[in-house]
């Protein structure tokens, strides 16, 4: 599935704030792109805009999903639509068991196409079997959904509801600050498994350690709401070993 963002401005809708200034991408079928970038660049807003998110006002600019307007669509639109957010701080969700919320947005997802509910026996064919190939303890998917769950094993369950959903278009928006190596590893695992012609990744990441384990095809760097570069992976390095410094000046 392909995700076109074209000259996409973004205020905050309470506040006269612009956060995306135009920004302009295109992820094609089946490829994992990057975008780095500055603290406070935008990187974060974009993904909730693209999710649907309330709080934001697009101003200008478009987004869309193998050309159907995504950002007319509701949230579930989007999400039966094929677009899957992982976030950088999972929800816990005290009392409600990891097994039923994967139901839930599961069924939930196939509602929105028109399509039949799993019955509880193919959903637990489906959950564990997925579970065993990402190498999930089956006692996590009793357990509250991410409620006491370490930096780990919440990124094992992001993955394992990716897995579940199977989207083709996957967002991920990561701050590296507080995944550890290990963690950095289950994610890239996660997405190098799950990587097809058919999905593709947009990965947000502060670093270029996650990007060891991802080769991006592509990585974009993002500051003060705009792509100011795109390039190949050698881009992740010269940031990693250079900074921002460089490339800001480069724009001005
Ligand atoms: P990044 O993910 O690249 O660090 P963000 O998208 O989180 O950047 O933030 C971009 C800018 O927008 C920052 O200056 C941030 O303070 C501001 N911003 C984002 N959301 C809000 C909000 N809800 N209220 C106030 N400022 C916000
Ligand atoms: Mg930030
Ligand atoms: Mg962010």
């Amino acid at each position: 599935m392909s995700l076109n963002i074209n000259n996409l401005h973004v205020k905050l809708e309470d506040e006269d704030k612009q956060i995306l200034k135009g920004v302009t991408l295109e992820v094609p079928a089946g490829e994992v792109h990057a975008i780095m970038g500055p603290n406070g660049s935008g990187k974060s807003t974009l993904s909730y805009v693209l999710s649907g998110r309330d709080g934001y006002e697009v101003t200008e600019g478009s987004a869309t999903l193998d050309g159907a307007d995504l950002l007319a669509m509701e949230p579930e639109e989007r999400a039966a639509a094929g677009l899957f957010l992982a976030f950088q701080y999972p929800v816990e969700i005290p009392g409600v068991g990891n097994m039923t919320f994967l139901r839930t947005a599961l069924n939930a997802q196939r509602k929105a196409r028109g399509e039949e509910e799993l019955s509880s026996g193919d959903f637990l064919k489906l959950v564990r079997e997925k579970a065993k190939t990402l190498k999930i303890d089956a006692e996590m998917l009793k357990r509250p959904v991410n409620v006491g769950f370490s930096g780990g094993e919440k990124k094992r369950n992001e993955i394992l509801q990716m897995a579940m959903l199977e989207p083709r278009m996957c967002i991920l928006d990561e701050t590296d600050s507080g995944l550890d190596v290990d963690a950095m590893r289950l994610v890239a695992d996660g997405v190098n498994a799950l990587r097809s012609p058919e999905r593709s990744f947009l990965v947000i990441t502060h670093y270029q350690r996650l990007l060891d384990h991802i080769r991006p095809d592509v990585v974009h760097i993002m500051s003060n709401g705009r792509i100011i570069k795109t390039g190949g992976p050698e881009l992740a390095i010269e940031v990693e070993q250079n900074g921002y410094g460089d490339l800001l000046a480069e724009v001005g």
